[in-house]
Formats: structure tokens, sequence, C-alpha cells
């Protein structure tokens, strides 16, 4: 039996699979059946602290360990992760919702992680000058820094703890993760292939739980630094508490992706592109397309286009063939999604495709169809908050500058989109707008994993981002040396 079909999870910790400390557990639902796949341990300080301590002791060996030698694990567990690629994306469908197709994408992204991290000896390499003043010479080389701790959401359960451990071990730090409570499962089948690829005990540890976790990695002397990705108010206090504990921390928080559709746009492509970046893996992407401002003059072009799109939609269980669009997390984020809703109708938006009728809506598991409101303006509840659900939001503007002072009133600066074929359009769109990536003629413009994954705002806090080179700069810190040979 494996760890990712035992009934309560067990902690990994030491390399060894512990029982947490506790008698509180939370269910793990299937969110396409509604059915309890597992039950996740709400674990303690007491067991968090174990495991930061082991990681501490595990990092006085593994720091030596030579880079190269901490590379050719990574490349192992790469190989791992390419032969178990289809074990993986299944059970991501299982536990988060999302489609095959999506879910065995998503594994191809948590494998270029590894790959480049497995770069880490030419990653880490440092600088010098020969010659600041005579004879005297100047170097810096980099060293990890301590015990990481991971706290991770439920929309990605393999790409963005990828985005995490494995540049921070790579790089010689010791790593402490605790990942979403409602979708822990992956994170165990993650640990048991890096046991199969030789990482030495301790080096990689999981914690199952919930905020007391997060708190005892946040306040723990030997926390040295955390990577945190989640929604915005979770970002803000672990930014907050995890700055004031004087700790290095990165937080990627939560968004509301602005696309400008221009009227010279192709818009078979554009509306390819909103569509499946507005509702694939039902909208619950921190680069979903949330609001789209389109040009006057295509408005009613554009929707129809759209709207035909997602009436060809099949919903249901992403396991099934032919699938697209599965179940949102929980029910009471079905709950949450019908509020909105309700709340756009309210406000006065024109709902154009109510997602609530579609017959998946209406069965077991956690369904909403694809929801497209027109006329939305900024002052709507639809407009300024993440839903996080496969909803859509259009505002009609006058031309390129109106979209684009209409994107930059948002508090969010994920991602932006525009949709042009005018090379001056790109060029304005690319200075004037308040985003940290930005896609023209794409949908989900997210940086593979040799690009920091940058956003602005509300969207992130700290300094430097996850991935890229900032990943790299984010896990080690530096010594620089001056020497006069005499
Ligand atoms: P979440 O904030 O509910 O949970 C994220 C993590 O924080 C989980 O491990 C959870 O256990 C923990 N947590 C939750 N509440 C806490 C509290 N009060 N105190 C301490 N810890 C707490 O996020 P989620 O719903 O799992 O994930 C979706 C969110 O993540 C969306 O807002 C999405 O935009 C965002 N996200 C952002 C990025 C990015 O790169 N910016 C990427 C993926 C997801």
């Amino acid at each position: 039996m494996t760890q990712t079909t035992l009934k309560v999870l067990k902690n990994y910790v030491g390399g060894k699979w512990i029982e947490a400390n506790t008698d509180q557990s939370l269910e793990v639902y299937n969110p396409a059946t509604g059915e309890v796949i597992a039950h996740v341990p709400i674990s303690t300080t007491k067991d968090t602290d174990y495991a930061i301590e082991v990681a501490a002791e595990a990092f006085k060996t593994w720091k030596d360990v030579p880079v190269p030698k901490r590379a050719r694990i990574l490349f192992k567990y790469q190989q791992l992760l390419v032969d178990n690629h289809d074990d993986l994306a299944r059970l991501i469908t299982i536990e988060n919702g999302k489609n095959f197709a999506e879910a065995y994408g998503e594994v191809q992204r948590g494998i270029e992680n590894v790959e480049f991290a497995a770069g880490a000896p030419t990653l880490m390499m440092g600088e010098s000058l020969p010659s600041i003043a005579t004879e005297l010479e100047s170097g810096i080389y980099r060293y990890p820094i301590g015990v990481i701790a991971g706290i991770t959401p439920f929309n990605f359960p393999m790409m963005v703890p990828c985005w995490m451990f494995p540049m921070a071990i790579a790089t010689g730090n010791t790593f402490v993760m605790k990942p979403s409570e409602r979708t822990p499962l992956l994170a165990n089948r993650l640990a048991e292939l890096l046991e199969e690829a030789g990482l030495p005990e301790g080096v990689f540890n999981i914690v199952h739980g919930a905020h007391d976790v997060v708190n005892s990695l946040l306040d723990h002397k030997q926390t040295a630094a955390i990577s945190f990705v989640g929604s915005q108010p979770v970002a803000e206090y672990v930014y907050k508490r995890g700055t004031n504990n004087l700790k290095r921390v990165q937080a990627l928080a939560g968004a509301k992706n602005h696309s400008i559709v221009l009227s010279d746009a192709n818009l078979e492509n554009a509306t390819t592109q909103i569509m499946n970046a507005a509702f694939g893996s039902a909208g619950e992407r921190c680069m979903a397309a949330s609001v789209v401002a389109v040009e006057d003059s295509i408005a009613d072009e554009f929707i129809k286009l759209l709207t035909e799109k997602a009436n060809q939609i099949q919903i249901g269980n992403g396991l099934d063939e032919g699938i697209f669009l599965g179940p949102v997390i929980r029910d009471n984020h079905k709950a949450r999604t019908l509020g909105f809703i309700e709340s756009g109708e309210k406000e006065g938006a024109k709902l154009v495709r109510d997602g609530r009728l579609d017959e998946a809506a209406k069965q077991e598991g956690y369904f909403v169809g694809p929801t497209i409101f027109d006329h939305v303006t900024s002052e709507m509840k639809i407009w300024q908050e993440e839903i996080f659900a496969p909803v859509l939001s259009i505002s009609r503007v006058k031309n390129l500058e109106e979209a684009i002072d209409l994107s930059n009133l948002s508090r969010f600066a994920n991602g932006a989109c525009i949709f042009t074929n005018d090379g001056g359009s790109v060029r304005k769109f690319r200075e004037t707008i308040d985003a940290g990536m930005l896609g023209v003629n794409i949908g989900v413009p997210a940086p593979m994993a040799f690009f920091p994954f940058s956003g602005w705002k509300d969207s992130f806090y700290g300094d430097l981002h996850a991935n890229g080179k900032d990943g790299v700069q984010f896990y080690t810190r530096k010594k620089v040396i001056t020497t006069k040979w005499v």
C-alpha cells in the first residue's frame, strides 16, 4: 500500500512516514463525485517543530554535499516523474477536479522545474573581478540559507510545490512543506519518488494541516525563509508575520487577470484563447482570464463567438473522455460562486450565459457551468474580487487607452493579455499596463520555469519571485571575498 492510498495520511519527516500528534483530521473529497477519498491530519505545533528540527539537522550535512551530486539526485527524480507522468496526472484530477489533459500539462510544468533546478551547478556560480585595485581581487560565492518552509494552495498540487522544493534543495537547503489540506495526496507521492531518487533523510519533509502548521513555520527560529502561494489575505498575513520574525518571505497571492480585445484582433484566436483561459481548470488558476475589456465596435461579435464556444464545453468528471470543465474544489466554493453570480445580476450586469442552468450544475459533484456577464463595470463586486471559478466578466470600452485605465484600477496585477495585430498597441500596452506577466494574442501568460512568476501590486508580497534567477537568489545568500596576495 502506498502513502496515497492510506485512509489517514501521514506526515513525512526524516525519511519516515509518521502519524501526526493529533486526533483532528479533515475529509479530502473527490470534487467530481463528492466522495471522501482520504483524511488529512491537522498537525500541531509540536509536529511542525519536530519536522523543522529534523530539517535543521539534515541541513548540517546536505549543505556540504557537492552541488553536482545534489543535481544528480534531481536528474534521477526527473526520470521518475516522467515514468509516473500518467499516474501523477490521474491523482491530480481525482483530488483537484481539473481534466486529465490539464493535469497532465501540470505534471509537465512541474517536471520542467525539476529540470531547471538540476542546472544548479551553473545557476549557483558566483562572480569575480581579478583587479578591483592593484593586486587586490574580489569574488562572490553563493550558499544555501537553511530550512525553507513551503506553503501551497489547492489549485496546482504538483506545479506549485515544484516551484519551490527542487530549487531549494538543489541549492543546498532543506525543506518542510505544508501542502493544501484540500489536495494533500499528491504531495505524499512526490515525497515517495524523492525517496526513490535517493534523497537523504530529512532533506525534504511534509507536515499536513492548516493554520497552526503555517504559524509554527512562520514563528520557528530555525526556518530561514518562507515560500507561500495562496489567496491574497493569507499571503499578506504570511508576509507580515514572516518578515516580522525577520525571515525572508516570498508570498504569491490572488489575482484578477484582465484581457483586452482590440477591433483588429483575430477573433477566432481571441475567443478560443479567452474561452480556455476563463473556463479551463474551472477558472481556478491564478492566471485565469476573469475580466475582458473589448472594443465597442466588435463587442457583439466577440460575445456571440465566445458564447458559442462556451456552449460546446463538455462538463463532468475530468477523468472521462472529452471533458473540458471539471468541478470547483468544494461545495462551499460552489456556493460562494453562485453568490457572485447573484451579485452580478443584482448590480446590473447582463447575464449572457448562466452556468447555473447547465445539467451538470444540478448533479452530484461541485459543478458550475461557464458563466458570462456583459456590461460589467469597475464598481461591481464581480469586477473587483477574485471569484476563482468559471465566471467571466466583459466590459465594453471605446479604445485601448480606456481599456488600460480600467485594468489599472484593479488592486491585483498578476497577468494581463492583449489581442491585436498592431505593434504600436502592443508597445503601449506593454509600457503602461500595471501587471507583471503579459501575453500578446495568448490567454494564459504563465512564465515557464526559467522565468520568474512575477505578479505585481496585491498579487505578490516580497522582492524575489518564484522561479528563474529570482528563485536561485531567494534560496541562496552571498559571501563577497576580497583578497590581497602578499
Ligand atoms: P488559501 O490561501 O486558502 O490557502 C493557501 C495555503 O494557506 C494553504 O496551504 C492553506 O492551508 C493555508 N492557509 C489558509 N488559510 C490560512 C490562515 N488563515 N492562516 C494560515 N494559513 C492559511 O488558497 P487556496 O484557496 O488553496 O488557493 C487559491 C488561491 O491561491 C487563489 O487566490 C489563487 O489566485 C492563489 N494562487 C496564486 C498563485 C500566484 O502565483 N500568484 C498561484 C496559485 C494560486
